[in-house]
């Protein structure tokens, strides 16, 4: 039997033609962050603080007029899959939301690649969220069309991290020496997975502060070791908070633990309040991916440093901007 060889998506004969095909991302897959090196995030955050701007001008434009997307989500969304329908919607395109699989093809045993092949039929990029770790890459394996991972499982959350990355350049300026402090659950959460890789091209100091059995990954830890990145891991938060320019706070995922009694032990691990706030620097920022089940205290949100609900916002342009530039328009 012949080997199934993919075609890479640059290559591919069936990507429209008349599209502006100087983008660097035009055509391709966003899978995971190991792909971007800094000029890359550069031209990406270019590009992001510019649909800010028209955002903020003139609301939406035609840039993406007659592309759709489809949105397949094997996992509950509120943020993610909103974001991106937002982002083809404030560019003029459409979108064919399949946010609850269990009404399509899929509660019929319909495999994964069968169903991106499908999509691709009626879209012109797929962003696909699945509970198994690798399930973008293989659905790319597939996929004639680009595929966006927005979280496969515990692995990563490639889109997340750039916005969280934009958002600490917007807020903070610069990316450079700073302090960032991980905290919560590091060892399920994908958005941290993607993150401290992508901030392993900067020069920072990173902190892991967890409860012993949600520690981060040893693979990633050690893959930051080598590119010569300082790492501190802890249990308490006191020790680091001083220091930290960044804090960014994850949920304890309840959904990801096989013994519940494990969940409950670590659930209530840490808590940010204003007494947190109090002792943290006046030039600092906290971000949380959300949803929060308890861990930041509601008397944090007036605080001026409290960057999670604008870290939202700036992910609506950071997809404007990637959607922008895999379809061959930015
Ligand atoms: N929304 C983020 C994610 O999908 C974080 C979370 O669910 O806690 O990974």
């Amino acid at each position: 039997m012949a080997t199934y060889i993919p075609p890479t998506h640059t290559e591919n004969p069936y990507l429209p033609f008349g599209d502006q095909r100087g983008s660097p991302f035009y055509g391709r897959d966003i899978l995971s962050v190991k792909q971007f090196d800094r000029k890359d995030l550069e031209y990406i955050f270019g590009v992001a603080h510019e649909m800010r701007e028209m955002v903020q001008r003139v609301g939406t434009f035609d840039l993406l007029k007659g592309k759709i997307l489809a949105s397949l989500f094997y996992e509950p969304s509120t943020r993610t899959s909103s974001s991106f329908t937002s982002a083809m919607e404030r560019l003029g395109g459409s979108v064919i939301p399949i946010n609850e699989v269990r009404y399509s093809s899929v509660s019929k045993g319909e495999s994964l690649p069968d169903t991106v092949r499908t999509l691709e039929c009626y879209a012109d990029i797929i962003v696909l969220r699945h509970p198994e770790v690798g399930a973008s890459a293989l659905a790319a394996q597939f996929a004639r069309k680009p595929i966006i991972n927005a979280g496969d499982g515990i692995g990563e959350h490639p889109t997340q991290a750039l916005l969280d990355l934009f958002t600490i350049v917007e807020e903070l300026g610069e990316v450079d020496g700073l302090v960032v402090t991980m905290l919560g659950d590091l060892k399920y959460g994908r958005t941290v997975h993607s993150l401290a890789r992508l901030l392993s091209l900067y020069n920072v100091r990173l902190n892991y502060v967890s409860p012993a059995i949600l520690r981060m990954p040893e693979d990633i830890f050690s893959e930051l070791d080598e590119k010569s990145i300082q790492q501190a891991e802890s249990d308490k938060l006191d020790g680091v908070l001083v220091e930290t320019d960044v804090l960014y706070v994850t949920r304890v995922q309840r959904e990801r633990f096989a013994d519940q009694a494990e969940y409950e032990s670590v659930k209530d691990a840490y808590v940010i309040g204003a007494d947190t706030m109090s002792q943290a620097k006046e030039r600092m920022i906290v971000m949380h991916p959300l949803p929060r089940v308890g861990e930041i205290s509601m008397e944090v949100d007036d605080d001026p440093r409290a960057a999670y609900f604008r870290q939202m916002e700036y992910g609506l342009y950071v997809r404007m901007a990637l959607l922008a530039m895999v379809l061959g328009k930015a």
